[in-house]
């Protein structure tokens, strides 16, 4: 049987797989450099709260279910205040022995399973680090805000809009001195 809540780094995927193993770990945020580096208030965020859970897969493969929950901020797009994003992920995922093994694999279009190469030895900050930064917004928003200057940007582009000159209005005018 697994134990739950301890500290994990790596773990060995083949035998979480193979054993229907289920971990509860934890990851801070400064295990994942990458991640730090785009939101904002890093130090702030609490531990991702992360599970692992070995799995029945298709095609014969080892499987587990990654499943990350956390919160970090991000600059509102709009507002360009921070804005609180939550991460509820749970990736389904197979695993393989190499590169070479993962392009052998008949290619699904539909296919929900995600496929990597796995290791006795995964880390598990990184595999952590690249679901989370996948599931981040692109452009983070809050729901309910406004630009700072949104107004005036309005304001200023309908009266762009009406100076624009009218392409005869000066040939009426030269006409008109002629
Ligand atoms: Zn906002």
């Amino acid at each position: 049987m697994s134990k739950a809540n301890q500290n994990y780094s790596t773990v060995d995927i083949f035998s979480i797989a193979r054993n229907r193993q289920k971990i509860n770990t934890t990851v801070a945020v400064s295990e994942m450099p990458e991640l730090a580096g785009t939101i904002v208030d890093a130090d702030a965020c609490k531990p991702f709260e992360v599970q692992i859970e070995g799995t029945d897969g298709i095609k014969g493969l080892p499987a587990a279910i990654l499943t990350v929950k956390g919160c970090v901020q991000m600059l509102c797009t709009r507002c360009t205040k921070p804005v609180e994003i939550a991460i509820d992920r749970e990736v389904p995922f197979l695993f393989v022995k190499s590169e070479a093994e993962a392009n052998r694999l008949p290619v699904d279009e539909d296919e929900e399973w995600e496929v990597v190469v796995g290791s006795e030895h995964l880390k598990v900050a990184d595999w952590v680090q690249e679901e989370v930064i996948l599931s981040l917004p692109t452009f983070p928003k809050h729901e309910d805000c406004e630009a700072p200057y949104s107004d005036h940007l309005q304001a200023d582009m309908q009266e762009a809009i009406e100076e624009k000159p009218k392409p005869f209005a000066n040939l009426r005018e030269l006409l008109k001195k002629n």
